[in-house]
């Protein structure tokens, strides 16, 4: 199936900027919405804040001209859904920094009640999957069915050159435990720069999204908000003509494919395995460590473990980076047992 591809600028600028771009993405026939920007969040005050209502009425007169064109906007709060009710709005986002407020987000959604306007919510800048998953269930209460999510990254301390760090497992997480659920995702926000969004958008549809919200302006470099990240028109229609979209199916007939995952499925056990065998020996050492009454944690014993396994990594051809993040976790969990085991269980 085609995704689902939401494209249009950060913010509705002036009237000649949002026409020329909208007039230029209604050529693109991949195109299944418009996003444009009427009230803007800024993070400080002072900055270009959208233009409102004014800019309302210019959606309305682009709607009459291309009827068959969807649009959609941010709402932040009940005022801007009353709104955006009386005008030619096919759909509304909850923003990153709304997601994470509770009495925020139910006022939206309360407001909402009864419209069935399709309602897309964006992760919170925060790494914890309930709160986007609780503004999800806040639309689902109130009856909105038509709900999808968008994944626009999130703000954490590393965020590896991205404007916010995608962590894929979030969202991949999200759809496992909402299957149903479609998924968008807004390469825009998460690269924050345009030479990135090309590549994050493959990763999004070879990781099963649905689709991909877009930030295009037709002259990017002068853009009010968001200047780095936007594409021109003629740039997303070059990129959308590039992305390749593969089959969610797996092919069930393909033994070499079977082969594969036989293996893989032999080598989960032996590493599960050797798991276990790595945690009882833990425990064993911390009857040491409590018998000569040493502390649990051994600073220098960590560092030479883990210096010694991020060159072992190195040299089998693992990224170091990925062995740093694993073996942190194991040698947590090591922690955490034996002082579960010290302190006689509680
Ligand atoms: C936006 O999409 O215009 C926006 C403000 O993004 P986010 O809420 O993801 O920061
Ligand atoms: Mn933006």
């Amino acid at each position: 199936m085609s995704p689902i591809i939401i494209a249009g600028p950060c913010s509705i600028e002036s009237r000649s900027q949002f026409t020329s771009v909208v007039e230029s993405l209604a050529t693109l026939p991949q195109i299944s919405m418009i996003r444009c920007g009427v009230w803007k969040p800024r993070t400080m005050p002072g900055g270009f804040e959208g233009l409102g209502e004014e800019a309302l009425l210019w959606i309305d007169e682009l709607k009459k001209a291309h009827p068959n064109l969807k649009f959609c906007c941010e709402v932040a709060n009940a005022h801007h859904v009353e709104a955006v009710l009386n005008h030619s709005i096919d759909a509304v986002w909850i923003g990153a920094r709304t997601t994470g407020s509770p009495f925020a987000v139910q006022e939206i959604t309360e407001a909402l009640r009864g419209s069935n306007l399709p309602v897309l919510v964006k992760n919170s800048p925060i790494p914890d999957i309930h709160v986007w998953i609780g503004a999800l269930e806040r639309c689902r209460k109130v009856g909105l069915n038509h709900i999808a999510a968008i994944h626009r990254g999130f703000d954490i301390y590393n965020n590896l050159g991205y404007r916010n760090n995608p962590l894929w497992e979030i969202p991949m997480e999200l759809h496992r435990l909402m299957p149903d659920l479609p998924l968008i995702c807004d390469p825009s926000h998460i690269c924050g720069r345009r030479d990135l969004i090309a590549q994050v958008s493959q990763t999004a549809l070879d990781l099963h999204f649905d689709g991909l919200m877009v930030e295009v302006h037709p002259s990017p470099a002068d853009a009010l908000t968001d200047a780095s990240q936007q594409i021109t028109p003629d740039e997303l229609s070059d990129m959308l003509s590039r992305l390749v979209v593969r089959s969610a199916e797996t092919s069930g007939t393909d033994d070499d494919l079977r082969a594969l995952r036989s293996h893989i499925d032999d080598i989960d056990r032996q590493l599960l395995t050797l798991l276990a065998d790595r945690q009882k020996t833990s425990l064993n050492i911390a009857a040491i460590k409590q018998r000569d009454n040493m502390t649990i944690f051994q600073p220098k014993r960590w560092s030479e473990v883990l210096a010694d396994r991020i060159a072992q990594a190195k040299e089998l051809g693992l990224d170091p980076s990925y062995i740093k993040d694993l073996y942190e976790k194991i040698h947590a969990q090591s922690v955490k047992d034996q002082e579960t085991l010290l302190s006689g269980g509680n």
